[in-house]
């Protein structure tokens, strides 16, 4: 392929990638990081166009823009990145390296030292791929498959910038303020249509990849207090009943003390206030893997793997008095919420996670008949051997 078509190829993929993620943009929520998308895609194909028409810009355009929108363009790709990843970004982002590349550049073009032009930008390409690399390495991304193509795409790139940094050092550079037109062009156009289409592919794989574990998750949580949800909490608890414990664990299923009466008193939205800041309250209590999930209306419930029976006596005492030192803006200071609790302690050996969940029932009758605010345990403690 002459560079000519390779110019066309690039310039109409990119076109194509800018035009989607824009389209993309006004369907979804979040939308920040389609947009920094269809403006890198959008930046880059006019970085091209300027390349392959430097002949009929003006000396100083033809010098500085294709540069200067190229790495516009990889800071908007670093942007998105940093976006995705939730990470502080700012639109300076996208400015500054390209704004640093045109300070030395704008210098060596008074100088006529071109060299110092074409290793400046290249340092500062190299430099964003690096950050790119760096965004998408970041927790958010973990797990998820289409990063790891964004990363060979940079990484790629980034290899690019080495290698023509390394060439301008040992070459000199381009002669003139124009782009270098020799054979290495065409392997430079190569590149950048193997780059476009990975960046391209696999941001939309990453966009869907990103939707579909944002419903995965929506799914196991509770949209109230975004504890996980009765459906996630059985399927840990069976998920402890099949790996057949080796120690015993323990279940505490809370009910709420005479909440209606805080919804007839303080109304439904106070009620639901309530939830939201128990939910915190008790979730700052826990360790990371034991389980804390809303089994519905007043009702939680919280999984705690391999604990001891007095350990999780103690663990639901302890949650009982977070929720009764609790006070909320809508009532009284004096006001106080408490919940009662029953406890299941053991292997779960023959039982299914419904008989579980029955047999804890018990315990949380027990706490509620003998006055409420106080826990139980489902069974009698057992007899030591
Ligand atoms: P007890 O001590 O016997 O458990 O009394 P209780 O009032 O807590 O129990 P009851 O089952 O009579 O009432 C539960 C109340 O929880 C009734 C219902 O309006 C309230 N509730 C359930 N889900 C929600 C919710 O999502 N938001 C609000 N605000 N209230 C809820
Ligand atoms: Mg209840
Ligand atoms: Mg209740």
């Amino acid at each position: 392929m002459d560079a000519s078509t390779l110019f066309s190829a690039n310039v109409l993929l990119l076109s194509i990638f800018a035009i989607t993620f824009l389209a993309i943009s006004f369907q979804v929520s979040p939308r920040a990081h389609f947009l920094s998308w269809s403006a890198a895609n959008a930046l880059l194909a006019l970085a091209l166009l300027c390349f392959a028409l430097d002949a009929h810009l003006p000396d100083l355009a033809a010098y500085l823009l294709p540069n200067a929108l190229l790495l516009l363009g990889f800071g908007c790709h670093w942007h998105a990145a940093r976006q995705i990843a939730q990470l502080p970004s700012r639109i300076s982002n996208v400015a500054a390296p390209a704004s640093a590349y045109l300070l030395v550049a704008s210098t060596a073009f008074l100088l006529s030292d071109y060299a110092l032009a074409y290793i400046a930008s290249n340092v500062v390409f190299t430099l964003l791929a690096v950050l790119t690399i760096s965004a998408y390495a970041t927790a958010p991304f973990r797990g998820l498959l289409s990063p790891v193509g964004l990363i060979l795409a940079f990484f790629f790139m980034g290899a690019e910038g080495v290698l023509r940094t390394v060439h301008g050092l040992l070459s000199g550079g381009p002669q003139g303020p124009g782009m270098l037109n020799d054979m290495t062009l065409d392997i430079h156009l190569m590149s950048a249509l193997v780059f476009v289409s990975l960046t391209g592919a696999f941001s939309l794989a990453l966009s869907f990849e990103l939707i579909a574990r944002g419903h995965k998750e929506a799914a196991r949580r509770d949209p109230l207090t975004g504890a996980f949800n009765r459906r996630e909490f059985q399927t840990r608890l069976e998920d402890i009943l099949q790996g057949s414990p080796e120690e015993d664990f323990g279940l505490i299923h809370f009910d709420l003390d005479h909440f209606k009466e805080v919804n007839d008193r303080y109304g439904h939205l106070a009620g639901d206030e309530a939830l939201v800041r128990i939910t915190s309250a008790v979730k700052a209590q826990l360790r990371q893997n034991d389980c804390f999930a809303r089994l519905g209306g007043e009702e939680f419930a919280v999984l705690l793997p391999s604990v001891s029976r007095d350990n999780a006596y103690k663990i639901a005492n302890r949650l009982r008095e977070c929720i009764s030192g609790l006070r909320f803006e809508f009532a009284p200071e004096d006001f106080q919420l408490t919940a009662s609790a029953g406890i299941y302690h053991g292997d779960g050996k023959a039982l299914g996670s419904t008989d579980i969940l029955q047999t804890v029932d018990k315990g949380l009758y027990k706490s509620k008949k003998a006055g409420r605010n106080r826990v139980s345990f489902a069974d009698p403690a057992p007899e030591a051997s």
